[in-house]
């Protein structure tokens, strides 16, 4: 569409925005198991009046707003002691998972120039690992070295030391890794980098707000944080278990000279000295405001108690799913992430499901290989499965009844 000559009024501006949502996924019902998260209207209010507070204010450069200044102190200290980090921990706030990722990995390559004078940096990462790494390593010119995970979806620590070389500048493990849900066996991969004195990356973008709850409600988690020698840095993401507006994460590392390897500063324009923490060069107070009050609304108690209700309906989704032979679960979730594909018959087109689903209006990602459905379980779905799984039934009588084709779908799209 062309600007209009002249501008609309303020209701018709949102009764137009409101109009353009009408076929998007319902996700305050929780029909959405990708892509949103929500702890409820109460804490919604507060991130989105948080964020209309702070959306002009500009983190670029604190000395103007030392509000931001002390909201991301705040934010990244709650984090690093949910992590275990110590006093020395040091980390910034990013604008979501894919940034922190993307600065782990610059900084990696740039301790291995700067410490060993590597110049063809590679890292070694399960086939698991975001996305995201792929990327990093795109964007920055390091070679990204894929091993198979085992047949329970873990890393395979033996295969990736193979891998290593003297080019190694980092080595990955997810707690939990997206597709199947599963934490790496984190203290052994990051013993290996600790011997070569390379970076490890935990990427706890989905885990690092769970993990943390669930162990203090009790559920056995294999050791993932700070507490691992060898840990050099995590990602955790607050947009996603942090139920805070989209725009927001956290890269935390070790102590302060870790994290020095990501800021970038340079003088050579016009322009004078110019200094970020990250990736972005303008970063919106909005989003950091936002998960500074949703992380104060909620507090520990709330974080315990919307945890256990995530940990609670994912368990449940679980139950069904293993009850029905048409279905396989990928794996026993160690978080909230649950993955599943076709049981008997095989046959079965896993994602002609996810459209028959799609359908009656429930949303889910698709991946592969192998074909499989992932869901990210968060509190909004508590009290749904059960209306779920009903559905579910009717989806999979839709696709053996039709013999419907389904296609993959992606997890992410470029328009
Ligand atoms: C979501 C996610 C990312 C990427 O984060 P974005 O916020 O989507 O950029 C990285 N790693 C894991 C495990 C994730 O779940």
């Amino acid at each position: 569409m062309a600007l209009r000559s002249t501008g609309l009024s303020h209701d018709e501006i949102f009764s137009a925005l409101h109009a353009l949502k009408a076929n998007d996924v319902r996700w305050r019902e929780g029909r959405a198991f990708t892509l949103t998260y929500s702890a409820g209207p109460d804490v919604l209010a507060v991130a989105e009046e948080a964020y209309r507070t702070f959306s002009t204010e500009n983190a670029l450069n604190t000395d103007a707003f030392p509000s931001l200044r002390t909201i991301q102190a705040d934010v990244v200290t709650i984090v690093t002691d949910w992590l275990q980090g110590g006093t020395d921990a040091a980390g910034f706030m990013t604008t979501g998972g894919t940034e922190s990722i993307l600065l782990a990995v610059k900084g990696s390559r740039e301790r291995g120039r700067r410490e060993r004078g590597i110049s063809a940096p590679n890292v070694v990462l399960p086939t698991s690992a975001h996305a995201a790494f792929e990327k990093a390593c795109y964007y920055f010119g390091l070679e990204s070295r894929r091993i198979a995970v085992n047949d329970d979806w873990r890393a395979n620590p033996h295969a990736m030391a193979d891998a290593v070389d003297d080019n190694t500048v980092l080595i990955v493990g997810s707690a939990p890794q997206y597709p199947q849900g599963v934490i790496d066996p984190i203290p052994v991969i990051a013993a290996m980098a600790a011997e070569r004195g390379i970076n490890c990356h935990v990427d706890g973008c989905m885990g690092g707000v769970t993990l943390t709850y669930l162990a203090r409600l009790g559920h056995h988690i294999p050791p993932w944080n700070f507490t691992v020698d060898g840990v050099t840095s995590i990602s955790v993401d607050l947009h996603k278990y942090g139920y805070t507006s989209k725009g927001a994460s956290v890269i935390a590392y070790r102590n302060k000279q870790l994290r020095s390897y990501q800021t970038y500063l340079t003088d050579n324009w016009l322009g004078g000295m110019y200094g970020s923490s990250g990736i972005m060069g303008t970063k919106g107070g909005g989003s950091m405001a936002a998960a500074w009050a949703v992380m104060n609304f909620l507090g520990d108690e709330g974080y315990m108690r919307v945890t256990a209700a995530a940990r609670h309906a994912a368990e449940e989704l679980v139950a069904g799913i293993t009850a029905r032979p048409t279905l396989r679960l990928r794996a026993e979730p160690d978080s909230t992430l649950v993955s599943f594909g076709a049981g008997e018959p095989e046959s079965l087109d896993i994602f002609a499901v996810a459209d028959a689903l799609w359908k009656r209006g429930w949303y889910l990602d698709r991946q592969g290989p192998p074909p499989s459905l992932h869901c990210t379980v968060n509190a909004v779905h508590e009290g749904k499965i059960p209306a779920f799984l009903a559905d579910l039934d009717a989806a999979i009588d839709d696709v053996v009844n039709a013999s419907a084709s389904g296609v993959q779908g992606a997890y992410g799209t470029i328009e």
